[in-house]
C-alpha cells in the first residue's frame, strides 16, 4: 500500500469509530417499562431500545438514545396481531391502532384478485396488512364474471356465486384461481362457506387441496353455525377437520363463538381432539355476546331464527340503531346493510378464552355512512376490552395469556407461510418493534353497541416497525411505517389478464 493511502486510512480510523458508535445509540428507549414477552415467559422491568425498526436490546440498565421515554407503571408488550380484520383502510387502522393493534390482516374472506389489494396499500399504511386469497370472490370471478368487490364486500354482492354450485368439471379452474393468488403472496385461502352455501362439499374439498399444496393455513367461516342438529357448529367443524385431515392443510377456525353459541365447548373440545392427535388446526374468539354481518347475505336465508336461536328483536339494525321486526327485516334485507346480531351466550368468550390456544381476533371493520364508521364495538375496542374485562376486572385469564393470544400465537400461525413473522408476536432483541405500551390499571374498551365509534382507553404508546403511530393515546398523523404481510410471491410469470376473465 502506498505511504499516503495508508496514512489516509489510519487518519480515517477515528472517524469511523465515531460512526460506528453513533449509530450504535438507540433511536427510542422505553425505560422503567414492565416488558412482557410471551414466549420467554419474562415478565420484568427493563428498557427496551429499538433502532432501525428493529428491538436491539433488552437490558436492566438504560442505553443511551435520541429519544428516552420514561414508561413507569405500564406493560410494553408485542404489538397485536389481529388475524380477523375487515377494515382495511385508514380510518379502521386509526381504531385498530388506538387498541393496540400493528398488524391487521383480511383472512376470513379474503380479497381477490391479491396482487392489487397489496399494491394500493404499500407505503401507506399506518400498521402492518395482509390477506388470504378469497374463495367466494374467485367464485364470484368464475360465475359472475366479476371480481371488483374487495375483501369482505364479497358477502354485500349479490349474484350467482352466492347460491349456483360449480360444476365439477370447473373446479381446476377454481383450483387454478386460488394457485394464482397463493402466488401473488396470499396468506392462505379465506372462506365463508355459510355465505356461499351452494359450495358443495367437493369443492370445498378442492380448496383445502390447494392450501395443502402451498402449505398455507385455510381460514374458514363454517357451513353451518348453531345449535340445529346436523346443521350447527358441530357439524360445520367436522367438514373442515375432515378436509384437514385428508389433505394436510393447516385450519384456522373463525369466531368458534359466534359458530359454536351455546355449543362452543364441543367446538373447543373437536379442535383440541384434533390438535392432540397431530392435526394442524386453531381458532379464534372475539369478546362480545353479538356477531354481526351483512342483512342480505345468505346467514339470513328463511330458517335464520331456528339456526341461530334468535327472532328479530336480536337484530340491531347499525344504519338506525332500531331492533328489527318481521316487516323491517323484509324492508332492510331488500335495501342490505349492516346488522349486529345478539346470539353468543355471556359464558362462550370465557369458555374460548380459557382454552389456552384460542387466539383473540376482533372480526371488526367499520363501515361509512355519510362519512361517519357505523358497526360492531370489536371494530374499535376488542384488545382493550379483553384487557380490561377479562383480565383485570373478571380475572378470566392472567394478564400473560391473554398477551399471547394476540400476539405470540397470531403470529406462529402465519410463521410457515410468511417467516418474517418469526420476528413479531414477541420482545425480544431482533424483533421487529411492533410494539403497544399500555396502562393495565386502566386499560379498557370504549366503544359499545350504541356508539361503537370510541377508541379505547388506556393505550398510550404504540411503534410500528420502531414507528410511533400512536403517542402519549394520540395518533401520530402522516406516518406510514405499515409493512406488508404475505406470502412467497412465486408467480412468474403474471399471467395475461383475459387469461383468467379477470376485469
Ligand atoms: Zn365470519
Amino acid at each position: 500500500m502506498p505511504r499516503l493511502a495508508l496514512a489516509l486510512v489510519l487518519a480515517a480510523l477515528p472517524v469511523a469509530n465515531g460512526i460506528a458508535q453513533r449509530s450504535a445509540t438507540a433511536d427510542v428507549v422505553l425505560v422503567n417499562g414492565r416488558v412482557l414477552d410471551p414466549e420467554t415467559n419474562l415478565d420484568a422491568v427493563r428498557a427496551v431500545a429499538i433502532r432501525a425498526g428493529k428491538i436491539v436490546s433488552i437490558t436492566a440498565s438504560v442505553p443511551a438514545a435520541r429519544d428516552t421515554i420514561d414508561v413507569r407503571g405500564l406493560v410494553v408488550a408485542p404489538g397485536f396481531i389481529d388475524l380477523h380484520s375487515h377494515g382495511q383502510d385508514s380510518v379502521n387502522y386509526g381504531f385498530l391502532a388506538r387498541d393496540g393493534v400493528t398488524t391487521a390482516l383480511e383472512l376470513e374472506l379474503g380479497t381477490y384478485p391479491i396482487a392489487p389489494w397489496y399494491a394500493k396499500r404499500e407505503g401507506k399504511s399506518l400498521i402492518n396488512f395482509g390477506a388470504s386469497a378469497s374463495h367466494p370472490g374467485a367464485r364470484r370471478a368464475m360465475l359472475d364474471g366479476d371480481s371488483t368487490a374487495e375483501g369482505a364486500d364479497v358477502i354485500g354482492a349479490t349474484g350467482a356465486f352466492v347460491r349456483s354450485p360449480i360444476a365439477a368439471a370447473r373446479l381446476p379452474e377454481l383450483e387454478r384461481r386460488l394457485e394464482v393468488a397463493l402466488d401473488d403472496g396470499a396468506l392462505g385461502i379465506g372462506m365463508g362457506i355459510n355465505y356461499t352455501p351452494a359450495a358443495t362439499r367437493e369443492e370445498i374439498f378442492h380448496s383445502f387441496r390447494v392450501a395443502a399444496r402451498h402449505h398455507a393455513p385455510i381460514f374458514v367461516h363454517l357451513r353451518s353455525a348453531g345449535l340445529v342438529e346436523n346443521a350447527g357448529g358441530i357439524a360445520g367443524v367436522q367438514e373442515v377437520l375432515a378436509d384437514a385431515a385428508a389433505t394436510g392443510a393447516p385450519l384456522h377456525v373463525v369466531h368458534v363463538t359466534s359458530m359454536g353459541l351455546a355449543a362452543t365447548p364441543a367446538l373447543l373440545d373437536l379442535i383440541d381432539g384434533a390438535r392432540a392427535r397431530g392435526l394442524d388446526v386453531t381458532t379464534e374468539a372475539y369478546p362480545y355476546t353479538a356477531g354481526a354481518t351483512m342483512l342480505q347475505s345468505a346467514i339470513f336465508d328463511p330458517g335464520f331464527q331456528e339456526r341461530m336461536g334468535i327472532d328479530y328483536k336480536d337484530i340491531l339494525w347499525t344504519a338506525t340503531g332500531e331492533r328489527l321486526t318481521a316487516e323491517s327485516f323484509d324492508r332492510y334485507r331488500k335495501q342490505g346493510g349492516l346488522a349486529v346480531i345478539f346470539m353468543i351466550p355471556e359464558s362462550a368468550a370465557d369458555q374460548a378464552y380459557r382454552d389456552a390456544p384460542v387466539m383473540v381476533a376482533s372480526d371488526g371493520g367499520f363501515q361509512f355512512a355519510n362519512g361517519q364508521p357505523i358497526g360492531h364495538p370489536r371494530s374499535a375496542g376488542t384488545h382493550a376490552r379483553v384487557l380490561g374485562r377479562f383480565v383485570r376486572e373478571r380475572k378470566v385469564i392472567s394478564l400473560m395469556d391473554a398477551v399471547r393470544k394476540m400476539t405470540l400465537l397470531p403470529a406462529r400461525r402465519l410463521e410457515r407461510v410468511d417467516p418474517n413473522m418469526k420476528h413479531k408476536g414477541r420482545v425480544q432483541a431482533g424483533a421487529d418493534a411492533d410494539l403497544v405500551v399500555f396502562d393495565p390499571a386502566t386499560v379498557i374498551d370504549r366503544s359499545t353497541f350504541e356508539r361503537p365509534a370510541q377508541y379505547s382507553g388506556g393505550i398510550v404508546h404504540v411503534l410500528v416497525n420502531g414507528t410511533f403511530v400512536v403517542r402519549d393515546s394520540t395518533l401520530v398523523s402522516g406516518v406510514a411505517p405499515g409493512k406488508a404481510v404475505r406470502g412467497p410471491v412465486s408467480r412468474k410469470p403474471p399471467p395475461r389478464a383475459d387469461s383468467l376473465g379477470e376485469r
